[in-house]
């Protein structure tokens, strides 16, 4: 089995996944023939404590199952996923009543569309204190207003903005509501899953500030699921990349940025608009559509779009391996190639 880590190595770790599997059977329509769509296979990974982990990867890459997998809202199907935090150390799959329960105010999701995930017809107070009230985490409703109330301020809204409805504001307003709903049972683990990705770039930046200073002040660790490298690279510390449900490439932001160790990794960052209208740089392109999880191609699955493709990646599966410190990928040939050049040689 490959290992791969994150953030730096002082770090406790907060979530470690050996060999995680999310797999869905499916039933073929015409020959009743049994399929799996294999949503995530074989991740290993390590979130380390107050870091700011980011997984990237075009649509359909499995990032947002791992993401849900991780907070138990995808069914663990194979491996193992295990939360340490203090005094407790849970087993992500097997988690049931009070465990779970308790587990649930740990660790919070935030979503991509602030328009969808609040209800119409709450105020912001209700919104933010549903939580609470619905894991009896406070004993009256004194202290579920003083809770509320404090970790609005931390998200930079009034008491005006609390007896509002979410129509109300603007974009970023609502995701800073939703922000402080996701933040009011105090957890240690949040998976923001394309955060921001719904926002004017004009708000992005105030959306992330916010939350960077959260990892930075309360220490809380984020999966931070995005499609988009650039803001990856703003506010990330590790980064690990995933296609067709496996990883492909870890490793801390700036290495993997100034030196990617896999193709679709350098394809990724080819996509990053450059600022330098002279810089006609730009590696390779990533050309094709990903494959369908259901049937994924043998050896290599990304050998279908791979300009570096040689005979052996048709047959034969790369493995995430460390390449050098903190640095992992799935390439047969990652010490070979400068990924960063336009054709395989
Ligand atoms: Fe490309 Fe082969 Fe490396 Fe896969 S193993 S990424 S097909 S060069």
């Amino acid at each position: 089995m490959s290992e791969a880590h994150s953030g730096t190595s002082q770090k406790a770790t907060l979530i470690s996944v050996r060999d995680l599997a999310v797999h869905f059977p499916l039933r073929g329509s015409w020959f009743a023939e049994k399929h799996v769509l294999k949503a995530v296979d074989g991740v290993t990974l390590e979130l380390k404590r107050g870091s700011f982990f980011g997984l990237v990867g075009e649509s359909g890459s499995g990032k947002t199952t791992l993401g849900r997998a991780l907070l138990k809202a995808a069914p663990i199907s194979g491996g193992s996923a295990e939360f340490a935090d203090g005094e407790v150390t849970y087993d992500i799959a097997e988690l049931k009543g009070r465990e779970l329960q308790d587990y649930r105010r740990r660790a919070q999701l935030i979503f991509q569309d602030p328009y969808a995930s609040l209800s119409p017809r709450m105020t912001v107070r209700d919104i933010i204190a549903e939580p609470l009230e619905v894991m009896k985490l406070t004993s009256s409703r004194d202290e579920t207003n003083e809770r509320v109330r404090e970790i609005a301020a931390k998200c930079r809204l009034n008491l005006e903005h609390l007896r509002r409805f979410p129509h109300a504001f603007s974009g970023g307003q609502r995701q800073r509501i939703a922000i402080a709903r996701a933040l009011v049972s105090n957890p240690g683990f949040v998976v923001a899953d394309e955060a921001v990705a719904a926002l004017d770039v004009s708000i992005q930046a105030d959306v992330l500030n916010l939350l960077k200073g959260f990892q930075r002040d309360l220490g809380i660790s984020f999966l931070f699921i995005s499609h988009d490298l650039s803001v990856v690279a703003h506010i990330c510390d590790h980064v690990a990349v995933m296609y067709l449900g496996r990883l492909v490439e870890t490793a801390p932001t700036r290495k993997l940025f100034s030196k990617p160790r896999h193709p679709y990794t350098s394809a990724l960052l080819s996509a990053i608009p450059s600022l330098d209208p002279d810089d006609r740089t730009g590696g390779q392109k990533l050309e094709g559509e990903i494959p369908s999880p259901t049937n994924p191609p043998p050896g290599c699955t990304f050998h279908t779009r791979c300009p570096f493709a040689r005979d052996r990646c048709r047959t034969e599966e790369p493995h995430l391996r460390q390449l050098d410190d903190e640095h992992f990928g799935a390439c047969h040939f990652a010490e070979e190639f400068d990924f960063t050049r336009e054709h395989g040689g």
